[in-house]
């Protein structure tokens, strides 16, 4: 393939991830990193195209275009790396990267030493692409097989400027007046498109499977509380075993259709919320609260006696009916129930000792509401 046809290839392939991106981003649209990534490889675009001119005849115009291109277009993806893994802004990141490239090369190239030019342009992309490779490799956790892969390909990309930058040096020639043609650049064009190919490719995947996880995410959490939901408690204990020093506690608000009816159903979920904060500032880290459905709670605790249990029980239900709430019709103060059930020798499972913890709340509601009752006992049938 001739050099026209190949920058012609790469021109038409960089086009065509910029688009995948845009379409792909337009159905996740809070991963700007998507955009940003697009904007990135747009600029790189323009960059090869700057540079078939520039090979095509030589001028300092052609030139400095070219090196700016290059630099902003890597910059941005070191901004997009940000904010893919740290979702900020990546504004700051890919100015401040592209103009401690541009700011030492465009004046070397507008006073002739191109070649000086090109060192900058070569080990500032060296430079940029490092760090962004870096940034990957710290962010591994969230998926080790792609982002690791991404971060060698930016390394690996990055090296081949190097080298480009290196052969400058070794040669010595900080006036050059046209484009080096050497192994080094036909090495930085194949890894360049190698490389900006795979990392787009593994960025749609991570992107897609980001996506994935929030749904999973949705699907077991509670919109407005945040807790988790009946489903993902099922999930996780619906094959346990509850052992005697193993409980589920179960709330309900008191009254909690005159809250409604009387203050409204945004007063109602306040209090919702409000219950829920309550309880967390009491349950340690391993315990597992759900809301269970409407304004009924459970929250699962592993060694624990009956005693501990019914005291996280009256702590919890203490603090929230101490809670003021301000409403448009004066402070509006609510109280829970609570019921706990254990489980037993014998290995019980989780309906199970919810339907304990379930009778215990429906003996807390009978005997008058705002109290805890347990049962330890194995209900017949
Ligand atoms: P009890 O003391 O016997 O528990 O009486 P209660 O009125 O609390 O019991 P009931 O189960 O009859 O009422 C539950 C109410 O919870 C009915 C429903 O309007 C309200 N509710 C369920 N989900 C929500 C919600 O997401 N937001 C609000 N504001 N209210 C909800
Ligand atoms: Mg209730
Ligand atoms: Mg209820």
């Amino acid at each position: 393939m001739d050099f026209t046809s190949l920058l012609l290839a790469v021109t038409l392939s960089g086009l065509c991830l910029s688009a995948t991106m845009i379409s792909v981003w337009t159905s996740v649209r809070r991963d700007t990193f998507l955009l940003t990534w697009a904007g990135a490889v747009l600029l790189l675009v323009g960059h090869v195209i700057a540079y078939w001119v520039y090979v095509q005849s030589p001028s300092v115009f052609a030139l400095a275009c070219l090196m700016v291109l290059l630099a902003s277009g890597l910059a941005v993806l070191y901004g997009a790396a940000h904010q893919f893994s740290a979702g900020r802004s990546p504004l700051r990141r890919s100015l401040l990267a592209s103009s401690a490239v541009i700011v030492p090369e465009v004046p070397l190239v507008l006073a002739g030493y191109d070649g000086a030019a090109l060192v900058v342009e070569n080990f500032g992309a060296l430079a940029v692409l490092c760090m962004t490779a870096w940034v990957y490799f710290q962010n591994r956790s969230e998926a080790p097989t792609p982002m690791v892969a991404i971060a060698v390909m930016y390394a690996a990309c990055g090296v081949s400027f190097g080298l480009c930058g290196l052969m400058v040096v070794l040669d010595g020639q900080w006036v050059i007046g046209y484009a080096p043609d050497n192994w080094a650049e036909d090495l930085n064009i194949a890894v360049a498109v190698g490389s900006m190919t795979g990392i787009g490719a593994l960025s749609l995947g991570l992107s897609q499977s980001r996506n994935a996880a929030r749904h999973r995410a949705a699907a077991l959490s509670d919109p407005l509380t945040g807790a988790m939901n009946r489903r993902a408690l099922f999930m996780r204990y619906g094959e346990k075993r509850f052992g005697p020093f193993m409980a589920i506690i179960m709330f309900d608000l008191d009254h909690f259709k005159k809250v409604n009816d009387t203050y409204g159903h945004a007063v109602g979920d306040l209090a919702l919320r409000t219950f829920v904060d309550v309880a967390r500032r009491h349950l340690r880290a391993d315990d597992d609260f759900a809301r269970l459905g409407g304004e009924e709670f459970g929250v699962v605790v592993a060694r624990i006696t009956k005693g501990q249990a019914q005291s996280l029980a009256e702590a919890i239900c203490r603090d929230f009916a101490a809670v003021r709430l301000e409403t448009d019709l004066g402070p509006l103060t609510c109280t829970a129930s609570a019921g706990i059930g254990f489980g037993d020798a014998e290995g019980a499972s989780l309906e199970e000792v919810m339907h304990r913890a379930d009778m215990a709340l429906y003996e807390a509601k009978r005997s008058g509401r705002n109290r805890i009752e347990c049962t330890s006992f194995r209900l017949a049938g």
